[in-house]
């Protein structure tokens, strides 16, 4: 039997912090900033910027917005699976913020379950939950087409929230490879969208939640 190696029981040099740790450094000094945020974001994005900020690694977070889930599996961005109370003592941030982050459930089928992007968005670090909309085919700020392939191979990540997505800020999930132009500023979404962009995509949204208040109305009325 070979001997034990006494250097192999050394602890690490870099003090690695146990769940309760990370919690207890979060609720003293966590920090967000409502301030890095544009309209529309979506909790992916949202939390991207949360692990950016607080140097979190993809599964605490996971373990943190959502302990019941496997954080490699991950879960689906809908108001159903996130408990939003928890959510808003964890990321401190207004409730009406990180519900419209979410999308509704009820409404499966009307969002992709990949991740859709439009590239000059992308290069700005913001991704919209209109960006998701099914019968959106264009980004109200820029107008170029919605992609859900990575620039690499071709292929598709899926729209959800898990340890590995978190730790892929816009990029593909299996190589890497950025969905923008560059290397990304995470925190630096909304002074570098320019104001007639997001005026156009406060339009978007506006439009958007006109159209759901009407088809809601006519299916409440037929028979
Ligand atoms: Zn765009
Ligand atoms: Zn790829």
């Amino acid at each position: 039997m070979p001997k034990r190696s006494a250097n192999a029981l050394k602890p690490p040099r870099l003090p690695i912090l146990t769940f309760d740790e990370w919690q207890l450094r979060l609720a003293l000094d966590g920090v967000f900033n409502v301030t890095w945020l544009m309209p529309g974001e979506p909790l992916l994005s949202i939390l991207w910027k949360f692990a950016c900020a607080n140097a979190l690694p993809g599964h605490v977070l996971l373990h943190l917005v959502c302990p019941v889930v496997d954080p490699s599996e991950g879960v689906v961005p809908v108001r159903k699976a996130i408990n939003v109370k928890d959510l808003c003592r964890l990321i401190r941030l207004p409730r009406n913020v990180l519900l419209v982050s979410l999308h509704d459930a009820q409404r499966h089928g009307r969002y992709h379950t990949n991740f859709r992007y439009c590239r000059q968005c992308a290069a700005h670090s913001y991704h919209s939950v209109l960006h998701q909309l099914e019968e959106e085919d264009r980004c109200p700020a820029h107008q170029q087409s919605l992609e859900t392939r990575c620039p690499h191979w071709r292929r598709e990540t899926p729209y959800i929230v898990s340890a590995s997505i978190i730790e892929a800020p816009f990029r593909c999930v299996w190589c890497r490879s950025h969905f923008s132009y560059g290397r990304l500023s995470l925190l630096s979404t909304a002074p570098a969208m320019r104001r007639q962009d997001r005026l156009a995509i406060e339009r978007c949204k506006k439009r958007v939640r006109r159209t759901n208040k009407h088809s809601m109305s006519r299916s409440t009325t037929m028979p």
